[in-house]
């Protein structure tokens, strides 16, 4: 049996095991300082809760992260490579961050089965015969495999959801980004897309996810990192967070949500 008490500590300070990294990142809407020397840094396997008040700039930096927003300075990197600005570059490193909007952004005309083989086959060159097998695996792993042949509209808000998360999924992300995935399901829906994410933690999958629910954030996070005024204000562990908040302003804000 291995002794991992007696494995050497794992090194501080080093960016061996990062694999987002933001140092010093800044932007502006023309006068609002929208992100204001963030510097985060997420670890493989590391599932990062993101809270805020509204207008905060979670969205902002979540796009910034796979550069659906430039940034004015600092750096952000992804498993050691530095975002480039354009390019080929761009969209290959772009395909290593999967993206689970609030609205769940399927195409409305393909079928859920459609939804989540095109991009494999457009963007990476999976062949269609493989790129159904791996649709058909990732709607089982979501739960709705039952669903492959209907038109998102036919689904329920949670089960749409799901086939978004398996859509993203099918990239092969090194990350899974989730702005508020849950904001737009009626109550009776949220847990069972809030299951799959769980899921998704255990599975060791990096994650960086904006979201209210503490459920969530106790279930799966390693760490809380609360935004207000677009800076990051405080983390920490979410059992921490939630209990004893460190800053009047998370104390404020949960005190609102709460
Ligand atoms: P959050 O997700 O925390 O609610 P956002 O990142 O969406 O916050 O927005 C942060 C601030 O930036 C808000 O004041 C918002 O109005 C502003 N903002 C967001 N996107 C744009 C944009 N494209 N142009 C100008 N202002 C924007
Ligand atoms: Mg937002």
């Amino acid at each position: 049996m291995v002794d991992i008490s007696a494995a050497p500590p794992a090194p501080t300070g080093t960016t061996t095991d990062a694999l987002v990294e933001l140092r010093g990142v800044d932007k502006h809407f023309g006068a609002l300082h929208v992100l204001q020397n963030i510097d985060l840094t997420v670890r493989r396997g590391e599932v990062v809760v993101i809270i805020g008040p509204s207008g905060s700039g979670k969205s902002t930096l979540c796009r910034t992260i796979n550069r659906l927003e430039t940034i004015d300075s600092g750096t952000i990197v992804l498993d050691g490579v530095p975002l480039p600005a354009e390019g080929r570059a761009l969209a290959r490193l772009r395909a290593d961050v999967g993206m689970v909007f609030q609205s769940f952004n399927l195409f409305a005309h393909k079928t859920v089965l459609d939804n989540v083989v095109l991009g494999q086959v457009k963007a990476k060159g999976v062949k269609p015969a493989k790129a159904k097998e791996i649709a058909l695996a990732l709607l089982d792993r979501v739960g709705v495999r039952n669903q492959a042949d209907k038109l998102p509209a036919q689904l329920s808000g949670g089960q749409q959801q799901r086939v978004a998360i398996a859509r993203a999924l099918a990239m092969q992300p090194k990350v899974m980004l989730f702005d508020e995935p849950t904001s737009a399901l009626d109550p009776e829906m949220i847990n069972e897309v809030l299951d799959v994410m769980v899921g998704l933690a255990k599975d060791g999958m990096t994650m960086i996810v904006v979201t209210h629910e503490m459920g969530f954030a106790r279930r799966a996070a390693n760490r809380v990192v609360f935004m207000d005024g677009g800076q990051i204000v405080e983390e920490s562990d979410p059992e921490t967070f939630f209990t004893a908040p460190k800053s009047e302003r998370a104390r404020d804000f949960l005190s609102k949500i709460l």
